[in-house]
């Protein structure tokens, strides 16, 4: 078989989170929690379950969950998009990444990738037969590099990705960024694929700034977000993807023969919790605290961290400590200090090195202070 992703193998996490568990280390490595969700959405989903809602649900979504979807959009970013026209539950944020990417994206098109970046991003790209134009983001801070984004901008580009908090940077653009990205993609019908799937997770009185929220934007966007990540339930992959009516018709072109559909019982449970808006307004001081409690126990250790605006991510500067190019770093933090982080070289297609590697805090406090015990003998 001639393979249609010959540069690809196992992902990152995969690999990190088996070393971790053959060598007994705290993963804070993958991104996900170690802990349980709220029992009331368990409670809701299996009240769905044992109330008869199992068979398939529409083909777009469980029409309640769409709503209460566009009902918190609206709320917090002030775009009121249509539940029946264009929202569409989607298999977790990866199926709606995926699903926006080969609606939109033809043979020969450009698309726009900001580096670092989420491990699909460019797979995905290649499987629709685009072509991955990528554009750093500076190091260290992982801001976006306007001139650079528009330099990279030529008549083949047909979709730009933007990730905003970021994995793994932890960067939170501002609405000035996202204004001047409006600016730039104004004079072009460039379509944006924004990745909000860490959107209640913002620090330090920041706000997410959603494409939703920036109506030049708004025009032009599918917007995806993950209940995986807001719920502490990543194991679910429920997700949805919100765009305009034009858009989304294509979107589900696509989606109906991906997925079809996306479980019912969890859509009836997701669409009846919900109803209650604290657990997402209550997520960032959930996890500043973690973060905190994190980026506290780091000054014990050599290891400088970076910033950590937004997502449950905090990378660490090692170079301090060790010439180990980063995948080295983390075998060696993973097998002998008993800690899994993953290399950012990861998030690059040409494995850039800046001796920087990501942990997760999404931890149980008790974990984060085993992992910050271990780290403290380096
Ligand atoms: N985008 C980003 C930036 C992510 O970090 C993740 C989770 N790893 C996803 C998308 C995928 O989310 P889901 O688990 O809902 O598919
Ligand atoms: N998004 C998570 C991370 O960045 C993991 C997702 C996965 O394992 N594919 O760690």
């Amino acid at each position: 078989l001639q393979s249609r992703l010959p540069q690809v193998g196992t992902t990152i996490f995969t690999v990190m989170s088996a070393l971790a568990q053959a060598h007994g280390a705290v993963n804070l490595g993958q991104g996900f929690p170690d802990f349980e969700g709220d029992p009331r959405l368990v409670d809701a989903v299996a009240e769905a379950m044992r109330g008869g809602l199992n068979q398939y649900p529409p083909m777009a979504g469980v029409p309640a969950l769409r709503t209460a979807i566009a009902d918190k959009v609206q709320a917090l970013y002030g775009h009121r998009y249509d539940g029946d026209t264009e929202i569409t539950v989607t298999a977790g944020a990866t199926q709606g990444i995926l699903t926006a990417i080969l609606c939109c994206v033809h043979p020969g098109d450009e698309v726009i990738v900001l580096e670092p970046c989420y491990d699909s991003y460019g797979p995905n790209i290649e499987l629709a037969g685009g072509t991955v134009v990528r554009v750093p983001l500076t190091p260290g801070s992982f801001r976006p590099d306007m001139a650079r984004i528009a330099a990279a901008l030529t008549p083949r580009t047909r979709l730009v990705i933007v990730n905003t908090p970021h994995n793994p940077g932890a960067s939170v653009w501002t609405r000035e960024e996202l204004q001047q990205l409006a600016e730039l993609l104004r004079p072009t019908d460039v379509l944006l694929l924004s990745d909000e799937v860490y959107e209640h997770m913002v620090y330090d009185g920041r706000e997410h700034v959603s494409a939703a929220s920036v109506p030049a934007l708004a025009a032009r966007a599918f917007i995806v977000s993950s209940f995986g990540k807001t719920y502490h339930v990543t194991g679910w992959k429920v997700g949805f993807v919100a765009a305009p009516a034009p858009l989304s018709a294509e979107f589900r072109k696509v989606h109906q023969f991906n997925v079809f559909t996306v479980n019912t019982p969890m859509q009836h449970g997701l669409a009846r919790y919900m109803a209650d808006p604290k657990p997402y307004l209550e997520l960032g001081a959930f996890y500043q605290r973690k973060r905190d409690l994190f980026r506290q126990g780091l000054q014990a250790t050599r290891l400088r961290p970076l910033q950590s605006e937004g997502s449950y991510f905090q990378c660490v500067d090692y170079s301090a400590l060790s010439d180990l190019p980063e995948a080295d770093f983390c075998r060696f933090l993973t097998t002998e200090i008993g800690v899994a982080a993953i290399p950012l070289s990861a998030f690059y297609a040409d494995g850039f090195e800046q001796r920087v590697v990501r942990f997760c805090f999404a931890k149980k406090d008790e974990t984060l202070h085993q992992a910050l015990q271990r780290l403290a003998k380096l």
